[in-house]
């Protein structure tokens, strides 16, 4: 058996199974049960999704598992199937059930879902499960964990509760299971989830299952998992090439003015607006609303009830634009979408094209604009590099910055050198700024344009630029002068702003 370091877990030492992964196609080839394939033949289930197949045989086998799956793909199955196997296979006999799997999950929506497929595949089993989650009472859940359960699946600040107060006990669990691990720590449990940790013994089968791998996840993971296989599934890859990408360079201050000026100027009825982090979510949705377009945010630090709002207003067209961080975002599946805006570039490449790929569906055209700032410039690059080309250079707004345009060789391994140099050089006393930022440098903090945007022009060098870019910015200096060229959704004309 091989072991490789996971793609970008260095940093954390794990090691995986690299070795081809299986491909069963029959749930029977899988080693379960019988009681559990009657279950699934009553479900309706014909084969096993890419995700069991990949995940369910080392974990049968008793090995520890790294998930990289979404919702949609299966994933449930995937680890409830060698839970009850598990638990089945090793009863303990008479006396009060103990909890020995422990499935933790973000929302109440989640572990609600998941005890109802514990539920249902379970059901030729005499294995008992239980769910218990925040924001109702606990009395029916002490109840339900008094009489006894094997399997526990439970959001971690009901859960931690119940511990602390000596309804439950931890110290039997052999199988543990943490789910949507980026979607937890993007709400806050990291503290719980540490603190969870402490409680479980050291000797246990581990499952993390995530449908990111930032690096807060890879040292989460490294924190407890021995010796993972690590099982991926790509999500359904949205044909990148089908939607019309463009990239807008602007300054940071800039952003929030060119916003509004690309709802207005292709005439967006509904787009999703994607921000880096919740309070850039927040902060922007107040800027919009000054400026007469109505939005919403949606992010991990909203309700379910209020997200759920968001969505059915947008939907309903009462909302403009949804702004969205990456996480909340997922499970957002809208066909009728024209525009995604990247008003923060993503410091993850795949999130890029999971966030294009909610436009151009269902054989509509969709476009994706993205605006881009100094700070940003390693991350498209580096977006560059995954897709495959270079996305075509708009510099025909009132907001251009070319002092934005990055190298064609940055990166993110480069930027974080320079991070660390500007770090020192500020420590030192200096302004931190290369030598070749201060020439091109023009005195007002804004760059020659000029050069910039010759030199940046891509894909037969569309060269635009409009009298009402040129007008409409004092601090500009592009002097590209050629038509608006063909541009199907943007507008000619440029009326004032209005509320739809
Ligand atoms: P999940 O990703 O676990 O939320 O599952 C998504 C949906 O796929 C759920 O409705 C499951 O019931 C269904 N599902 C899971 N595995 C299979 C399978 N092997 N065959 C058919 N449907 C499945």
């Amino acid at each position: 058996m091989i072991f490789g370091p996971v793609n970008g877990c260095g940093r954390t030492g794990i090691f995986v199974n690299v070795e081809k992964l299986s491909n069963f196609s029959d749930f029977e080839e899988l080693d379960l049960l019988d009681d559990i394939l009657d279950a699934l033949d009553d479900a309706g289930y014909e084969e096993p999704t890419p995700i069991q197949q990949q995940a369910i045989p080392p974990l049968l086998e008793g090995r520890d598992v790294l998930g990289i799956a979404q919702t949609g793909t299966g994933k449930t199955a995937a680890f409830s199937l060698p839970v009850l196997q598990h638990i089945a296979e090793t009863e303990t006999g008479k006396g009060k059930r103990r909890i020995r799997a422990l499935i933790v999950t973000p929302t109440r929506e989640l572990a609600a879902q998941i005890g109802e497929s514990m539920k249902g595949y379970g059901k030729y089993l005499n294995v008992k499960h239980t769910v218990i989650f925040g924001g109702v009472k606990q009395g029916r859940q002490v109840d339900a964990l008094r009489r006894g359960v094997d399997i526990l699946i439970a959001t971690p600040g009901r859960l931690l509760d119940l511990e602390n107060q000596g309804h439950l006990s931890l110290s039997d669990v052999d199988f543990f299971v943490l789910d949507e691990a980026d979607r937890m720590l993007d709400m806050g449990f990291i503290n719980d989830i540490k603190k969870l940790l402490k409680l479980l013994p050291k000797q246990k089968q581990n499952l993390l299952f995530s449908a990111t791998m930032p690096e807060s996840i890879e040292d989460l993971a490294g924190s407890f998992l021995s010796k993972p296989v690590k099982v991926e599934i790509a999500p359904e890859e949205p044909t990148v090439e089908a939607i019309e990408q463009k990239v807008m360079f602007t300054s940071k201050a800039d952003k929030k003015r060119l916003l509004p000026w690309i709802v207005d100027e292709y005439d967006m009825e509904r787009a999703i607006v994607f921000t880096r982090t919740k309070h850039g979510a927040n902060r922007l949705v107040k800027e919009l609303s000054k400026k007469g377009v109505n939005a919403a945010a949606i992010h991990g630090n909203k309700s379910q009830n209020s997200r759920t709002r968001a969505l059915q207003n947008f939907k309903d067209g009462e909302i403009r634009l949804l702004v969205a961080t990456d996480i909340a975002s997922r499970g957002i599946d809208i066909d009728e979408l024209d525009f995604v805006v990247n008003y923060d570039l993503p410091n993850e490449e795949e999130s890029y094209v999971h966030r294009i790929g909610r436009t151009g569906r269902a054989g509509r055209d969709g476009i994706a604009i993205s605006f881009c700032e100094k700070e940003e410039g390693a991350y498209l690059r580096d977006i560059e590099r995954l897709i495959g080309f270079e996305i075509e250079v708009d510099e025909d707004h009132p907001y251009h910055d070319a002092s934005a345009i990055p190298s064609e060789h940055d990166s993110k391994a480069k930027k974080k050198k320079r991070d660390r140099q500007k770090r020192k050089a500020e420590a030192n006393g200096d302004s931190g700024q290369s030598n070749n930022q201060r020439q091109n440098n023009n005195g007002n903090g804004k760059s020659d344009n000029n050069g910039g945007s010759k030199r940046r022009r891509r894909r037969g060098g569309r060269g635009r630029g409009s009298n009402k870019s040129n007008k409409s910015n004092s601090n500009s200096n592009s002097n590209s002068n050629s038509s608006s060229g063909n541009k199907p959704k943007r507008k000619r004309s440029n009326p004032p702003l209005t509320k739809r």
